[in-house]
């Protein structure tokens, strides 16, 4: 049972809920994967973390011995675990982007000291407000302006800057602020940062109280179906575009039948292991499928063309070969559907509550025909305020019967 939510486990449940179970509850050991876009943001975030705590006791590291530090990191990362995200980039590519925006940032904040510095990477866990549930924030930097306003800052070293409007803002930033509150009750200023490096842009936002509750309304949700998601044992996988860059691939029910036939030729397998037999059985299916969408859509037609013609020889039964078809043609009195009209159903609706209808209304709208109008149970006034919503359609029924006396019916509207 996860105990404590970060926005990362949130965010991982919300894009894939199988993800989020094996990467917060199976744990698998799995071989590392870095991505070289993670490895930047990381080193990227660690360099920035120490010029700020040197900037809050007035050194400033030069240009150069920052650059040095983080070439330096990047020589502790294993080659073999960098998985390439992109066939146009190179890691050298993801080491120089992390240089520029280091330097751009250097340029822009030396002497790194603006504000008074209250931590950087901060690890905040705080009770979401009227639930058990606990959340953990962390924050890349929290600084307090002279006129006492607190900024909580966050990094990003990915290619697009987002908005405030996006969800990703409001849940990762929502969050911190919660948690900053959550630690700090007499902090009422606050003020949300988001540091663009790559573009050299900032956004700036502040969420007021009603956006906070919201933001609450929904984490609270979130973490009910994460519990529910637990008692049912109900983790499905959804695919993206991201699989290939998820760690748990070759774990993932979805991918894994792909992944091993791809690892052995099919024809060659003799034995019949899971996968050949699930090879087999959808390559099958596949078939069936297409072979029975076909023929529904013939069908389909052939019945438009049966309903047209009696409806012009007047056959009520027409003979072919192995049996007959016959056809029902009845005119019916009708109450409009949503799909018809959605103004005029939802006029319904209200005229159905006014009139005291609701109970047959909601259970059906043919319950409500067939009691009120054909049974008479209204007085003449409400008869004739539901009659403008009744109109008079006709109703076609195709059915087969085999010369073998074998009955299949289909067909109807
Ligand atoms: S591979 Fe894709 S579908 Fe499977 S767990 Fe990972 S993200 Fe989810």
């Amino acid at each position: 049972m996860v105990s404590r939510f970060s926005h990362s486990a949130l965010s991982s449940f919300r894009s894939c809920p199988r993800k989020f179970k094996f990467q917060y509850i199976e744990k698998p050991t799995v071989p590392k994967r870095v991505t070289p876009d993670t490895y930047l943001g990381q080193v990227v975030h660690r360099v920035l973390s120490n010029l700020y705590n040197l900037g809050a006791d007035g050194i400033v590291l030069p240009l150069e011995e920052v650059i040095a530090q983080y070439d330096k990191d990047w020589d502790k990362l294993n080659p073999l675990a960098i998985t390439t995200i992109s066939e146009h980039y190179t890691v050298d590519d993801y080491v120089r982007l992390g240089r520029e925006m280091l330097t751009k940032h250097y340029e822009r904040y030396q002497p790194f000291n603006q504000n008074t510095l209250l931590g950087t990477e901060l690890r905040l866990t705080f009770q979401l407000p009227e639930t058990p549930f606990k959340l953990l924030a962390i924050i890349d930097r929290l600084t307090k302006l002279e006129d006492g306003t607190v900024q909580i800052c966050d990094y990003k070293t990915g290619k697009r800057p987002s908005l405030p409007s996006a969800p990703a803002f409001r849940y990762q930033m929502g969050i911190y602020q919660l948690a900053v509150q959550s630690s700090w009750p007499d902090y009422q200023s606050i003020e949300l940062v988001q540091h663009f490096l790559r573009q050299d842009e900032i956004i700036r936002h502040r969420m007021s109280p009603d956006d906070l509750d919201l933001l609450g309304e929904d984490l609270r949700t979130q973490i009910y179906e994460i519990y529910q998601a637990e008692k049912l044992d109900d983790f499905p996988p959804r695919e993206t575009g991201l699989c290939n860059y998820c760690e748990y691939i070759e774990l993932c029910p979805a991918k894994r039948h792909r992944l091993l036939l791809e690892s052995q030729d099919v024809d060659e397998i003799s034995d019949l292991p899971p996968e050949k037999r699930a090879w087999d059985l959808s390559s099958q299916y596949i078939e069936v499928s297409q072979k029975y969408g076909e023929l529904k859509a013939l069908r389909e037609s052939l019945k438009v063309d049966i309903v047209e013609l009696a409806r012009e020889s007047r056959f009520t039964s027409m003979e072919g070969q192995g049996g007959k078809v016959n056809i029902s043609l009845a005119r019916k009195e009708k109450l409009v559907t949503k799909s018809e009209d959605q103004k005029a159903f939802a006029d319904l609706s209200f005229l159905a509550r006014e009139l005291g209808l609701d109970d047959y209304f909601v259970l059906d709208g043919r319950a409500l025909m067939k009691e009120i109008i054909q049974k008479q149970r209204l007085n003449e006034e409400g008869l004739e305020k539901l009659r403008k919503f009744v109109a008079r359609k006709e109703e076609s029924r195709v059915t087969v019967k085999l010369d073998k006396n074998d009955d299949t019916a289909h067909g109807d509207e």
